[in-house]
């Protein structure tokens, strides 16, 4: 029988009702004592690492997750990972670029409603993470509602619905059918051997414009000292150039070294930034674009390159290498 660790992190699916709204009060232990239906199936340890709701995670905090995995991964055959579904995507994120070439499964899930309320999908999630996590399939992924997505393309779609992750730019890796059977579609594997690299240089922030938008404010931003900068554009990566002009701003970023990397507003498909004037100027000040990568995937990947350099040539390059199938080639 294989061997999987469960790491509990928080989230709804280990919330209980208090005074002060929805908190994770329940402990891994509690959370798999709930679900007779993982009998039998494999064998199970339990480790909390957190019991905090994911808009508490933090960078710090994702290190320790994947810390935590690292040192586990040679022990069992896969791991399964419960988290808050608000932030699990950038944490699905980091661990895929920290943790890339790991041959085992790592599963995160979590749940809408907590686990000891009516009608909960809690159940079902960790039943589903589990039953993916002993089929073997290598890498990071989130296991929620029936699908299973790559960690790096995976995003929370809806606030409350119990379908909340879509796969963007991307298929799903597969699915759980109602009878439990496993169904995982060809996809590439990383073959090379494991190596962690667990760093992440939290130094940098997210801009989203607007229209009107004050350059004042972007420029005040550069003069905070952040090594990287995200840009939540207009379209395939549109930024203004006329009234309120931003391209000041890139030309200040680009003499100051800081990467400004380009992320669309749609949700789906790439940013482009060889069509428009308003894409081709930022472009040529040395805006990087973040390709079909959703923001919580270049937020990861960007906090995990420059942990690697700052130096903006090398960033770019390695912004625009696939390490875990986070964009379209
Ligand atoms: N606020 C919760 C969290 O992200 C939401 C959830 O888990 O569904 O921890």
């Amino acid at each position: 029988m294989k061997h999987i660790l469960m790491l509990s992190t928080g989230g709804t699916i280990a919330s209980e009702p208090t005074d002060h709204g929805l908190s994770p009060e329940l402990s891994g232990n509690d959370l798999l004592a709930l679900i007779p239906e993982l009998e039998g199936l494999c064998r199970i340890s339990c480790k909390e690492i957190l019991n905090i709701d994911s808009s508490n995670m933090q960078p710090e905090h994702w290190i320790r997750m994947a810390h935590a995995v690292s040192e586990a991964q040679d022990a069992y055959d896969g791991i399964v990972i419960t988290h808050g579904t608000d932030t699990m995507a950038y944490s699905a994120s980091a661990l895929s670029f920290m943790l890339q070439n790991l041959q085992k499964p790592i599963i995160l899930t979590g749940s809408q409603l907590s686990i000891t309320e009516e009608g909960t999908d809690g159940k079902r999630n960790i039943l589903d993470a589990f039953r993916t996590a002993v089929s073997g399939i290598p890498g990071v992924f989130i296991v929620f509602c029936g699908r299973i997505l790559c960690g790096t393309r995976a995003k929370k779609m809806y606030t409350k619905d119990f379908d909340a992750f879509h796969s963007i730019n991307a298929e799903d890796i597969g699915r759980i059918r109602e009878d439990g059977t496993v169904e995982v579609k060809d996809f590439p594997r990383q073959i090379k051997d494991f190596q962690p690299d667990i760093r992440l240089n939290p130094n940098i922030c997210t801009l989203t414009l607007l229209p009107g938008m004050d350059p004042k404010l972007f420029d005040t931003v550069l003069d905070l000292g952040y090594d990287g900068i995200i840009l939540e554009a207009f379209g395939c990566g549109g930024i203004p150039n006329q009234e309120r002009s931003l391209l000041p701003c890139l030309k200040k970023a680009q003499e100051k070294g800081v990467i400004v990397v380009i992320v669309s507003q749609c949700p789906y498909e790439a940013v482009d930034l060889t069509i428009y004037d308003v894409n081709v100027q930022a472009a040529r000040l040395g805006a990087v674009s973040g390709l079909d990568m959703t923001l919580e995937t270049v937020t990861a990947k960007l906090m995990w390159v420059l942990a690697h350099t700052i130096e903006p040539e090398t960033v770019k390059t390695m912004m625009h290498t696939c390490y875990a199938g986070e964009f379209t080639i």
